[in-house]
């Protein structure tokens, strides 16, 4: 039985699941880098050993300070949270070669969700549909404009090892298309030591809903209902609600159904997220499956009362999912805002002391925070700080909780990006249910 547990990743995901890891009775190890000396997941983990300094590479990518913290402390398992490590397929395989073990997905799964190509291939073959596109990866300029041609314009080029809104663009007109493919293979290699490529038809006005999935290790899988993501900023998920304002319960069933026959299909255990693009006519698209928990799994926890870290690790550990389809219920409506340490409308990043931190309350209203009044915001990592998470009997009311909570919540000493939330949750198009991912435009 493991009693130890290190969390390989920092800020609010870390000090979650170190939450999880105490009430089920393990003992948690943090690891930090020199620059999160202070941080909170250091301070709540039963043990904390530093990996290196600030610079990403040498401490929280660095596999073998993290594989000497495993042996020091002697913890069984690592739960890489949801950063760099979470889909490092070479970082799983290096602990199952040290005999840890990932709290995740299985490598084999892992490798072919890793491959935004070969996955949605696999979910045509489970007879869902998927965004239209090339079915290998380009590399020849002129087979990719062909391709893009047969198509249509506008098209979106993304990198095959990509996530996490890394590597995509949008063009918009045959012209274009040649520059910002070379341009974007350049950046596949630099950024993501992959430069292959792929184009998808860029669908305009689509939603971004997605399935929680939940799955054993003896081929037991549900999910947990659907989260709208439409509100994003630079492809990234920013605004986050369960259920959707606009998808009727009818196409929201089949759409978990297709979601749970194709993570059957390859024997998917874990958690993973089945994302679909939606369009006006509710027609949907496979796009990808991330194999790791996300950021917004809150509001999926809020409307179902389940704790999907907890079953994260319970699953990891072996046990057998419990739960039916039909005893997952669903009550109430719930929004999370990412709170990040950068200014509200310019997104430049903040950093320095929190001088004043006071946080929200009362009923409907979580927190999931890094930070703490005293706390040091540094400049080397992700902006988020805080997730705002609120739940209520209606879309409404979760909105109306959210500016409520939105306004008690004081952040000195750094921009935060409280100030724009505010304003979206009176902003009538987002009232009203807001239409796709070009929603933000207005603000920036
Ligand atoms: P990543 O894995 O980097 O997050 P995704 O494939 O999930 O990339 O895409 C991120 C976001 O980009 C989606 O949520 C959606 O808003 C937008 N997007 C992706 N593919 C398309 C497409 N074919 N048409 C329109 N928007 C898209």
């Amino acid at each position: 039985m493991i009693d130890k547990v290190l969390v390989a990743d920092r800020g609010e995901i870390a000090v979650r699941v170190i939450r999880s890891l105490r009430e089920l009775g393990i003992k948690s190890v943090a690891v930090y880098s020199e620059a999160d000396r202070d941080a909170l997941n250091v301070m709540l983990a039963d043990e904390a050993v530093c990996i290196g300094p600030a610079d990403i590479k040498n401490s929280y990518l660095n596999f073998s300070s993290i594989l000497s913290a495993v042996s020091i402390t002697g913890a069984g398992a690592i739960h890489p949270g949801y950063g760099p490590l979470s889909e490092n397929l070479e970082f799983a395989e290096a602990c199952q070669n040290s005999g840890v073990l990932f709290i995740g997905t299985g490598v084999d799964t892992m490798s072919l969700m890793a491959d935004k190509i070969a996955s949605k291939n696999e979910a045509k073959k489970a007879g869902i549909p998927v965004v239209p596109g090339s079915e290998t990866a380009l590399t020849d300029e002129r087979e990719a404009l062909n391709i893009a041609e047969s198509l249509g314009f506008p098209v979106i080029l993304k990198a095959v090892g990509g996530g996490g809104g890394r590597g995509i663009k949008v063009v918009l007109e045959r012209v274009d298309f040649l520059d910002t493919f070379h341009a974007a293979k350049r950046e596949a290699q630099d950024y993501l030591k992959n430069p292959e490529i792929y184009v998808e038809k860029y669908l305009d006005n689509a939603r971004h809903i997605e399935f929680q999935i939940v799955s054993d290790n003896m081929g037991n899988v549900i999910h947990l209902g659907q989260r709208d993501c439409t509100i994003q900023r630079r492809y990234q998920k920013i605004i986050e609600e369960s259920p959707s304002p606009v998808i009727e319960t009818e196409l929201s069933d089949e759409m978990g159904e297709a979601a749970v026959k194709f993570a059957r299909s390859v024997g998917y255990s874990n958690l993973g997220t089945v994302e679909y693009l939606v369009m006006d006519d509710g027609k949907y698209y496979f796009s990808e499956m991330n194999t790791r928990i996300q950021v917004e799994h809150t509001v999926t926890e809020m409307v179902t009362g389940i704790d999907v870290a907890k079953w994260q690790i319970m699953l990891a550990f072996g046990e057998k999912l419990k739960l039916r389809q039909e005893d997952v219920e669903y009550k109430g409506h719930s929004i999370e805002c990412r709170i990040t340490a950068e200014d509200p409308f310019e997104f430049t990043p903040s950093s320095g002391i929190v001088t004043k931190y006071n946080a929200p309350g009362g009923p409907g209203v979580r927190v999931d925070s890094a930070i703490y009044a005293g706390a040091y915001v540094n400049p080397y990592y992700d902006p988020l700080i805080v997730k705002l998470i609120t739940l209520s009997r209606d879309r409404d009311g979760a909105i109306k909780r959210m500016h409520r909570a939105l306004s008690e919540f004081h952040i000195e000493g750094i921009d935060t990006t409280i100030p724009l939330f505010k304003k979206i949750m009176k902003d009538p198009e987002f009232i009203d249910g807001y239409r796709d991912i070009r929603f933000l435009d207005k603000y920036i």
